[in-house]
């Protein structure tokens, strides 16, 4: 595969530096969409992780005529009906500070016991190639919703977000140990082995 070149469909800085430790032996040059010169505004109007995933990757592989990867990825809280769900990045606006919107949903759980404070993150991965094929791959990373933001590593609700058999926020974990853990983590290893099955 080495030579080749993967256009990765995401502006968020956060998820691109994950997905270029967690790609980086995979002997394929990943760029982001600002690498790669592309200008895209894609309305992900799909109804799940998946449907949104696929969306990104096809446009940026139809703009681009190179392989083109997304992810599409959200926290799912299970007291909240699972909010904010494939909306994410939009909720309380895209604009709002993460400190504001982590607060916003820890109020929101307010009286909610432990027990009942259960959430994922959840991330799907979709990569289109030229010839029209599209692979998929999904994986979670378990935890709960703490009483308090705590952590400067990660991004979006990292702080917020509990791994109760570390005893740490997923802000606290060191970049490799997220990456080993996380719900993009195990969906981009899932896409490697897909990769490394076709012949590209
Ligand atoms: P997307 O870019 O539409 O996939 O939006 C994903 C959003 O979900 C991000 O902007 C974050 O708000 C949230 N999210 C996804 N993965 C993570 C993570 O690993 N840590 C913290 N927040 C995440």
């Amino acid at each position: 595969m080495s030579g080749k070149k993967i256009i990765f469909a995401t502006g968020n800085e956060g998820k691109m530096r994950e997905v270029r430790m967690i790609l980086a032996d995979m002997g394929m040059t990943l760029l982001s969409m600002k690498e790669a010169g592309v200008q895209a505004d894609i309305v992900e109007d799909g109804k799940t992780f998946a449907e949104n995933a696929v969306i990104k990757a096809k446009a940026v592989m139809e703009l681009t005529g190179q392989i083109a990867m997304a992810d599409d990825s959200g926290l799912v809280i299970d007291a909240l009906n699972g909010e904010p769900g494939i909306y994410s990045a939009r909720y309380m606006g895209e604009e709002t500070s993460y400190d504001i919107k982590n607060q916003n949903l820890i109020d929101r759980l307010e009286g909610v016991p432990e027990e009942k404070r259960t959430a994922r993150f959840v991330c799907a991965i979709a990569c289109a190639l030229p010839d029209g094929t599209v692979l998929t791959s999904e994986g979670t990373m378990e935890g709960i919703i703490g009483y308090e933001s705590r952590g400067a590593n990660g991004f979006g609700y990292d702080p917020i977000f509990y791994l109760p058999e570390y005893g740490v926020s997923s802000a606290q974990l060191t970049p490799e140990k997220k990456n080993e853990l996380s719900h993009r983590g195990k969906a981009l290893r899932k896409m490697r082995e897909k990769l490394a099955a076709c012949s590209l």
